[in-house]
């Protein structure tokens, strides 16, 4: 890696990245946020990037003011990612922003012919086909920071890749592991975003705790290692140390392990196929004392299934996927809907829609819009997440 470009560089990964460069002195060529302007501003002071990207138009004057003296290239709009891609001359762009707002950038990273870490997993959930295939053009890599599929990259150097039989999925079960549906009906928006083991944003630690989360790994996954989803499997792992496990054809599994931190997965991918040494302490396998597994509850946590599902139907289903929970997690948290709401507003509209054969990401982004737009008619949601 030269430089780096940080994208959504004030979330919980974005601020993790950015400790990682700081640990590493990597020079950070760019970064854009949505609207932190007063993280943007202490970000470039620290790293003096060339451009930054406020994608609200509403922020960008407050950040020109707040940034005037510095020699940073204030750029706004969501378009302007795709202008300082373009101009940049960085070789690798971390993708972390949230949500279906990510795949545009993905695309404008990849035909940059920019390297890219990809912490963004709804690129590949909504348009997985299209991105892996615009990758392969251009010769690029995509190198995931999902804490799962890191692991089962690390797994899948123990042997060929026509060995690999199994990709198993390790799920931490998020707050509500072993709830009833009963039980499930009356959690709170506090409950839901207080994660077990990972320290991650809001709308990454609902979808955990729906199991929406694995859902979308499980389409990740079959994407970018382009495995048969029907061969990609979860199990709740309690204590997230096995961050996931690859099973090849003489049955020996290979599990890649580590303390729970995301800025591991973060340097695996930017420095791959370099390792860097930990910003945590390692593992202390006797003082854990035992790792324990359990078959995931799909009858509870309805939307792993209903992911497989979307993703087997293929066009523009997981992108419908997608967008559906998108807004109902908006929703969610701002308390417009019940927890229980969630995988029944998901499901009604993956059953509802026909698959459309390859579709383009015009085709994509129109029906996921159309989604959003009959959520926000029914339930009078501003924005999403
Ligand atoms: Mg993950």
């Amino acid at each position: 890696m030269n430089k780096l470009i940080l994208l959504g560089a004030s979330g919980s990964i974005g601020r993790q990245a950015l400790d990682v460069a700081r640990r590493e002195g990597v020079t950070v060529e760019g970064m854009a946020v949505y609207s932190s302007v007063d993280f943007l501003d202490e970000a470039v002071r620290r790293f003096s990037p060339k451009f930054a990207v406020v994608v609200n138009p509403a922020s960008y004057r407050d950040a020109k003011i707040k940034l005037g003296d510095t020699g940073t290239r204030i750029l706004s709009g969501k378009e302007a990612i795709g202008e300082m891609l373009a101009e940049a001359e960085g070789d690798t762009v971390l993708n972390a922003i949230v949500g279906e707002a990510g795949l545009r950038p993905t695309v404008w990273a990849l035909e940059a012919g920019k390297r890219l870490a990809l912490a963004n997993k709804e690129s590949l959930v909504c348009a997985g086909e299209y991105v892996m295939k615009l990758a392969s053009r251009m010769g690029q890599t995509i190198l995931p920071v999902d804490s799962e599929h890191a692991a089962i990259h690390q797994c899948l150097r123990a042997g060929r890749r026509e060995e690999a039989a199994e990709l198993i999925l390790t799920a931490s079960g998020g707050p509500f592991f072993g709830y009833s549906k009963e039980r499930l009906a009356s959690v709170t928006v506090e409950e839901t975003l207080c994660h077990p083991t990972w320290k991650m944003g809001n709308k990454i630690t609902v979808d955990s705790a729906t199991m929406m989360n694995k859902g979308f790994e499980m389409i990740e996954a079959a994407h970018l290692f382009s495995f048969p989803i029907e061969k990609i499997s979860a199990v709740i792992h309690r204590e997230s140390v096995i961050h996931s496990m690859v099973r090849f054809a003489d049955n020996a599994v290979i599990a890649q392990m580590g303390s729970p931190d995301m800025r591991s997965c973060i340097a695996y991918a930017l420095f791959y196929p370099e390792r860097r040494p930990a910003a945590s302490p390692p593992l202390d396998l006797s003082r854990l004392g035992k790792l324990t597994f359990f078959p995931p509850d799909e009858e509870t946590f309805p939307l792993l299934s209903l992911a497989r599902e979307a993703y087997l139907a293929g066009g523009v289903v997981p992108a419908v996927l997608n967008a559906a929970n998108e807004e109902a997690v908006g929703l969610f948290l701002a308390k417009k809907i019940p927890f229980s709401a969630i995988p029944d507003i998901v499901s009604e509209f993956v059953h509802n829609y026909n698959t459309v054969t390859a579709p383009t990401l015009e085709e994509i982004e129109s029906a996921s819009a159309e989604v959003r737009a009959v959520l926000r008619g029914r339930f009078g949601a501003k924005r999403g997440i």
